[in-house]
């Protein structure tokens, strides 16, 4: 047994050392080892204090440890964990009756992970398409926007757009069709008998906080709508609240087939993700065609509908959406020199750089020696998405430590 760093443990570098030695290298994550953290804030292990502006890609949407999710998790953890779905909990019912109705919708399946979701939703498309549709069989299509980003699988990567992500991983699955995002004719041109659904996110979150044009998502509702193709909208990143509305899609006013739900939907505690729709779609799972071992456990149902609880009252929305426009105008107000472009919604932007002055791994860089914590995606883009409970205070000086940074 390797022992070389058995026992050690303490500052930054040592923590860095010994994962860097016995983790896998998939992730370059900044130099900040976080060991604990309450609300918008992370303390890392050499006891500097940093302003969560990445809040786990919206999985920490309510900020880290938020008391009610907390409580939910522990009076949970005193009773029963997990049964499986081979016995029913008193957790499932009340969790998917609430998350339908957040979502207008009237039926939920759980599963864990966002990619997971995802793949759900594949299969969902696909059997609707022949038993519902009346497809061929094995000729199902699905429609997919250029530089989206659905989660790691091999089902997903495939039809992915960026090379990096499926470098050295195929062969994939097939049965999608990539259109340039935003881009109406295109999608409606790709629609044909063999397509059972179009799945996009409605405003692209790896891909750098890419709004459509607007009109846009309402168009694919309507082409879905035209042509019999589920709309099913990704929302794992851009729902439950981020955007200043429950979902993106409802900045339209459109209403898909189809929700994907994850990251905030566990509350930074547990992953939870979840399929909504309604029954004539859902009914298309009978016993044994879908599951998860951990899919709708009681822990995560507790966490999950304490979070649904908290988005009920609009309170975290109206919140993102207020300042969120504020925040737009003092982001606009950095464009010039290393800023080429900037686009938000809610609590959530895109921050374009001109990667000779600045690239995005730099400025993350300095804004963490400045005691703010972002991403950067795709080299000269910053993605920021604070947690929804950050007050204007906090976004003002974070933006102000962006404006040293990129000034
Ligand atoms: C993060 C993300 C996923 C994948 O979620 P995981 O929990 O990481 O599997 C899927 N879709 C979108 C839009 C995402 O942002």
């Amino acid at each position: 047994m390797n022992s070389l760093f058995a026992g050690q443990a303490g500052t930054t570098q040592d923590e860095i050392l010994l994962e860097s030695h016995y983790s896998a290298h998939n992730y370059a994550p900044l130099p900040v080892v976080i060991s604990s953290a309450e609300g918008c804030w992370v303390t890392d292990v050499d006891g500097r204090r940093y302003l969560d502006c990445l809040a786990g890609y919206s999985a920490l949407s309510f900020g880290h440890r938020h008391p009610a999710l907390i409580a939910a998790a522990r009076e949970q953890l005193d009773k029963v964990t997990l049964t499986s779905r081979a016995f029913h909990s008193d957790q499932l019912g009340p969790f998917s009756r609430d998350l339908a109705a957040l979502a207008g919708m009237e039926v939920v399946l759980p599963m864990n992970t966002g990619a997971e979701a995802v793949e759900t939703g594949v299969k969902l498309a696909r059997r609707w398409g022949y038993r519902v549709k009346g497809i061929e069989p094995g000729k199902a299509t699905i429609i997919v926007a250029a530089n989206n980003f659905h989660g790691r699988t091999t089902t997903i990567i495939g039809f992915s757009t960026d090379p990096t992500t499926q470098d050295g991983f195929g062969p994939f699955t097939p049965g999608f069709r990539a259109v340039p995002f935003g881009d109406l004719d295109a999608l409606t041109a790709a629609i044909d008998e063999t397509t059972a659904a179009v799945l996009i996110e409605p405003i692209q979150g790896e891909a750098g906080v890419v709004v459509p044009p607007s009109g846009y998502l309402a168009g694919v509702r309507a082409a879905c709508t035209r042509e019999n193709v589920l709309f099913i909208a990704d929302e794992v990143q851009s729902g439950l609240g981020r955007t200043g509305a429950t979902f993106a899609c409802e900045l339209e006013d459109v209403h898909p087939d189809v929700y994907l739900l994850g990251k905030a939907l566990g509350g930074g505690i547990v992953p939870v993700s979840a399929v909504v729709s309604t029954w004539p779609i859902m009914e298309v799972f009978d016993p044994g065609s879908h599951g998860s071992t951990f899919g709708g456990n009681p822990l995560a149902c507790a966490v999950g509908h304490a979070v649904v609880k908290l988005l009920e009252t609009g309170e975290y929305q109206r919140h993102a959406a207020t300042l969120g426009r504020t925040w737009l105008d003092q982001l606009q107000g950095l464009i010039g020199g290393a800023v080429t472009g900037v686009r938000a919604r809610g609590l959530w932007a895109g921050i374009d750089l001109d990667p000779t002055i600045i690239s995005g791994r730099a400025a993350c860089e300095r804004l963490a020696e400045r005691g703010v914590l972002a991403k950067e995606t795709h080299e000269s883009t910053l993605r920021l998405g604070p947690p929804l409970t950050i007050t204007a205070d906090e976004l003002t000086w974070a933006t102000d430590q962006l404006r040293a940074v990129l000034s």
